[in-house]
């Protein structure tokens, strides 16, 4: 895959190159809580690998996917698509970085808009990323990838499962062919047959298809399916980070410890 990025910044990159980074991310909430959400982060992900981000409710998850994906303003450090230091900005200037790095919201099928066809939601992003390429076949395309048939194209959201939606969700965000796909608990609140389905098709993405992923949850057992490495997140701070297996079989950090304690099927890791 060529990805070219327009405007000021010109560079042609091969898919298998890409890397998305935060470097000593810090970010307050001023106007609320006041409290340092995230502390000095770095971390990167890049295509072809597959990296976990676990931690409970509230340790600064989601607003670490946001800041990756230039939704959110860091107050110090930098969020960088190669050595391109990334802003938030008009989608016209995000265009390209859009291209490159796709986001399946937290809640995903809630995102669904129920009026439009799974033909028109995944049109959509291609029609306002001026993606190339013929867009019928870029929506088939996208369908098979997450493995539903093209007869899906013509259904509304309610008109398809659970798991089903969750999978529209993750062919919108793929539709681009990004490079990587930042999943914000993409599996919660499924039920364990339909979880195993979406953990599949991100394994298989991954494995075959080179996309480079991190995968946001706060189940530690669902990280471990997908993920290669896991970072543990905990009040704003990375606090253990490393391989897998080494996470769940020795972990240092008590928070590591108390999410390994809370794991539904111990022995699950990701090859
Ligand atoms: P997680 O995804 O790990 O559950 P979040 O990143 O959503 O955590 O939230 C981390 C903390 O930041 C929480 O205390 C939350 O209330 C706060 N927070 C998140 N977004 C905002 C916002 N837009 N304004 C104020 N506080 C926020
Ligand atoms: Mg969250």
């Amino acid at each position: 895959m060529i990805i070219t990025h327009t405007s000021d910044r010109v560079a042609v990159l091969r898919a298998e190159d890409i890397r998305l980074s935060v470097y000593q991310v810090g970010r307050t909430f001023r106007r609320s809580t006041r409290r340092e959400v995230l502390r000095g982060i770095s971390l990167q992900v890049s295509s072809g690998t597959s990296i976990g981000l676990v931690g409970s409710s509230g340790s600064g998850k989601s607003t670490l996917l946001r800041t990756l994906l230039a939704l959110e303003t860091p107050d110090s450090g930098t969020v960088t698509l190669q050595d391109h230091i990334i802003r938030p900005g008009s989608l016209k200037s995000l265009r390209a970085f859009r291209r490159t790095v796709q986001y399946v919201p937290q809640d995903p099928a809630s995102s669904l808009d129920p009026r439009m066809t799974v033909e028109q939601l995944l049109r959509e992003p291609l029609v306002c990323l001026e993606a190339e390429g013929q867009h019928s076949m870029r929506v088939r395309e996208a369908l098979a990838r997450v493995e539903l048939p093209s007869s899906a194209a013509d259904k509304r959201p309610f008109q398809l499962s659970g798991g089903q939606n969750q999978r529209v969700a993750i062919a919108r965000a793929l539709v681009v062919s990004p490079a990587i796909l930042l999943a914000d608990e993409p599996v919660s609140g499924l039920d364990l047959p339909l979880r195993n389905q979406v953990l599949g098709v991100l394994q298989m993405l991954i494995s075959d298809q080179g996309l480079g992923v991190l995968f946001v949850s706060h189940d530690l057992d669902a990280v471990a399916t997908v993920c290669t490495r896991t970072a543990v997140l905990s009040d704003g701070r990375i606090v253990e980070e490393g391989p897998t297996q080494q996470i769940l079989e020795s972990p240092q950090h008590e928070v590591t410890r108390a999410l390994n304690a809370a794991r539904l099927t111990p022995g699950v890791i990701a090859q």
